[in-house]
């Protein structure tokens, strides 16, 4: 039986579609600019995201590095949300590429206004860093997505300081399903945007980074320096393409999907919902009860339902294009028949 997997949306599995693009894509050597498959792809992302240009990479913890070791110089600071995934999941890897330390806006709840985040600029003192960069997520890894309103604010404010914005958008096709608006207007609060063609848009493998010519230049120096210049990159390219072009339009479905589980979950009297966190393919909640999180976890395994143990007492739920409401269904038999043992 297949597996039902709601650990992430980063389990997709590539489509029957994507794996047809693969095998029947051009290559080139990528480094020399001559994959017509990247090619193709770095145009359609940035046209699609309002920007000038675009870069194909391995990975989102990638991207986002190599827009902060572009847009910075070592020793800066850079200005971010305290729980955002550059801080939390990605190993410190900005200190060790771009050597850059981190100032701490609050977003543990709703995301602040530009005014929370304008006193935390450094002017210039001798014993200051250079505040060299503002990064902001949409939508967030909480579940969560950040209005226009907002973003706007923080961008317009940054631009006087002429201080740029990087939007790690890993999930910014969620954000724009769920905002109901087109992909650009959010791409238009950043200089430079990324995004994962690998998680909810089922490509096997990439992201990419679009910004300005010129900053995608440089970027393609650093993405040489980092290691992440591929060769026949075609094969992966193929795929994403077909993430890119096809994949988006469906990520409501998702959402959809998410509420789903979500009203399901909402009968056991022992789980809460927790709502101010659903607003894309992802349902938060604690689950009471006299048990240890690793029974449940291993309960559903036994049926070939994946699940991610709680962090800090919150599980997190993610809907994907392999889940839909039959998958959703099992789980919540699932949950029902371990509470009944
Ligand atoms: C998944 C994710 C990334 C990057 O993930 P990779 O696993 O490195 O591709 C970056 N930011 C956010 C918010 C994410 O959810």
């Amino acid at each position: 039986m297949k597996k039902r997997d709601f650990r992430s949306d980063t389990v997709t599995h590539p489509t029957p579609e994507m794996l047809q693009a693969a095998v029947n894509a051009q290559f080139g050597d990528d480094v020399y600019g001559d994959d017509p498959t990247v090619n193709h792809l770095e145009a359609v992302a940035a046209r699609m995201l309002g920007k000038e240009a675009a870069i194909f990479v391995p990975s989102g913890t990638f991207g986002n590095q190599l827009c902060i070791l572009t847009h910075t110089l070592r020793g800066d600071e850079i200005i971010l949300g305290r729980q955002c995934h550059i801080v939390v999941h990605e190993a410190g890897a900005a200190s060790v590429i771009a050597g850059v330390q981190f100032n701490f806006f609050d977003d543990s709840r709703d995301y602040p206004d530009y005014k929370a985040i304008e006193p935390l600029i450094r002017f210039d003192d001798i014993h200051f860093p250079r505040t060299g960069l503002i990064c902001v997520e949409n939508a967030r890894s909480n579940g969560k997505v950040v209005d226009l309103t907002t973003l706007r604010g923080i961008k317009a404010m940054a631009e006087k300081k002429a201080i740029p914005v990087h939007m790690d958008g890993a999930r910014i096709f969620n954000a724009a399903a769920a905002l109901k608006c087109d992909v650009k207007e959010i791409a238009d609060c950043a200089d430079s945007v990324m995004f994962c063609l690998s998680k909810g848009l089922c490509a096997p493998i990439g992201s990419m980074v679009v910004g300005t010519q010129a900053f995608i230049d440089k970027a393609r120096k650093n993405r040489k320096i980092m290691g992440g210049a591929m060769r026949q990159a075609g094969i992966i390219a193929a795929p994403g393409l077909v993430a890119i072009e096809k994949m988006t339009q469906r990520l409501t479905e998702d959402h959809e999907n998410a509420a789903y589980l979500a009203e399901r979950l909402e009968v056991f009297e022992s789980i809460a919902v927790i709502d101010e966190f659903r607003d894309i393919n992802m349902v938060f909640c604690t689950i009471e009860g006299d048990f240890e999180a690793f029974e449940l976890v291993d309960f559903l395994a036994g049926k070939d339902i994946l699940i991610n143990p709680p962090e800090a007492g919150i599980w997190r739920f993610v809907t994907h294009y392999w889940v839909g409401k039959p998958q959703i269904d099992a789980l919540v038999d699932g949950i029902r028949e371990f509470f009944s043992e």
